[in-house]
């Protein structure tokens, strides 16, 4: 069973079907592309109803669940199911807090050593405009909880800082924003590298890269990501395993001894600075959207396996993953007027023929009705295509990406730019 409906559930229904183990994957809700993949069945039920899905998930005997979105990770899904005997890839509610509290896991980095910005926690403006005042420019301000990608500013004024510190407090998070974090800027690179552990085992997977911004040249509004690319040329075995030395082996330690037993992905926002020393800059305790639509396709191991092996604390006993050589980039097709307000409903055509050329289509908001697929949500689909170097990569996944058509439909032309030619 697969838990979410985007464009990453669709990736991961897409390669656990592909084991000879698996004869059917549920995906709860899924999407319409879920709809339509072979052993793949949807259910209509919210990703937020644990206790539902909990339950659909021992009727029907499921063997493995992957929880895709961190919602019902942070609600405490996994701990229930395996309260029932299920097996869970995903974390528990307390190690969620990786993501679902950035003062917790800010804490936990600075108790444990592991590199990362400076930051002082506030709970109310005073204080946190006198210390605000004192801090070089740029600062980042962030709201403690789970805030849909929008609880982080990074402010260029002091005024800009304040005002995001006032907001969250003022309440516009919600209790999300009840403590803010005051953050020192970071200069670098960025790079994220998920892993997959059992707490004791840690694998990493291949490094990406996101584009989080709507417009070309990385400008406008924050997005959940419009495309990514993957692996990273700069981010080399070596610097790999700095951040398995320096990062990842401290956190799996520092969760241990507060008594997490974290079985799951952990996603690491990676900034590399000038002088290649590796930052966290975030952590995610899931896997990334869009990024698993790059990881998944260059994985050569079987991903049921892997998981299993995850759920069952028995990691270290299956070979690490194998990957493809070469590239995989993926472009996401968006409703016109994402992340703003933007209209649901619009038929989705040319899905076929953006599959004849050979690139992978993976649905995100889309919707299966009366044999045509729909708009129904803001990032519709996700385009990847794979190849030898990374411009015959984006060139697969744009050559798809020109078929597809709908009503405002709007994607980056530029995904992969400023890793060309490294
Ligand atoms: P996501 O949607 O990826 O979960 P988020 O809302 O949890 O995002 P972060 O990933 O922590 O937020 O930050 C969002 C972006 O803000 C980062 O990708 C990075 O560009 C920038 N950022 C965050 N912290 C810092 C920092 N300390 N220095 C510089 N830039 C930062």
């Amino acid at each position: 069973m697969v838990v979410g409906g985007g464009g990453r559930e669709h990736a991961l229904a897409w390669k656990l079907a592909q084991s000879p183990l698996v004869t059917r994957v549920f995906c709860v809700p899924g999407n319409g592309g879920t709809a339509t993949l072979a052993k793949s069945a949807n259910m209509p039920m919210l990703p937020v109803d644990v206790s539902g899905i909990t339950r659909f998930a021992l009727v029907q005997g499921v063997g493995l669940v992957v929880i895709g979105p961190e919602t019902p990770l942070a609600l405490g899904m996994a701990d229930q199911m395996r309260e029932q005997g299920l097996r869970v890839l995903g974390p528990g509610q307390t190690g969620a807090q990786l993501e679902s509290s950035k003062v917790w896991a800010k804490e936990l980095m600075q108790a444990e050593g592991i590199p990362t910005a400076p930051a002082q926690v506030f709970r109310e403006l005073a204080p946190a405009q006198s210390y605000l005042e004192q801090q070089p420019l740029p600062v980042v301000v962030k709201v403690d909880g789970l805030a849909g990608g929008k609880g982080v500013t990074v402010a260029h004024t002091h005024a800009e800082a304040i005002q995001a510190v006032e907001a969250a407090l003022g309440g516009k998070f919600g209790s999300a924003g009840q403590q803010v974090l005051v953050e020192a800027f970071l200069v670098g690179e960025e790079v994220s590298l998920l892993a997959l552990t059992d707490g004791d085992t840690l694998y990493p997977l291949v490094p990406t890269q996101d584009y989080k911004r709507l417009g070309a040249g990385d400008t406008g509004p924050n997005t959940g990501g419009m495309g990514a690319c993957a692996p990273v040329p700069w981010m080399t075995g070596e610097l790999v395993g700095r951040v398995e030395r320096e990062i990842f082996t401290p956190l799996l330690a520092g969760l241990k001894r507060r008594g997490i037993d974290y079985r799951g992905v952990i996603y690491a926002g990676l900034m590399i600075t000038p002088e290649g020393d590796p930052f966290v800059m975030e952590f995610n305790c899931r896997f990334g959207d869009p990024e698993t639509q790059v990881i998944l396709p260059l994985l050569d191991s079987c991903l049921l396996e892997l998981s299993l092996a995850c759920a069952e604390g028995r990691l270290g006993q299956v070979p690490v993953p194998v990957w493809q050589s070469g590239w995989a980039a993926t472009v996401v097709i968006a409703s016109g007027g994402y992340p703003g307000e933007f209209i649901k409903g619009y038929p989705v055509r040319g899905l076929d023929l953006a599959e004849a050329t050979g690139a992978l289509v993976f649905h995100g908001g889309t919707r299966r009705e009366r044999n045509q697929t729909f708009t129904d949500g803001g990032r519709v689909v996700h385009i990847t295509g794979c190849g030898a170097t990374l411009a015959e990569a984006l060139e697969q996944s744009y050559l798809g990406v020109k078929q597809v058509g709908f009503t405002d439909a709007y994607y980056r032309d530029d995904i992969g730019w400023q890793l060309q030619g490294r």
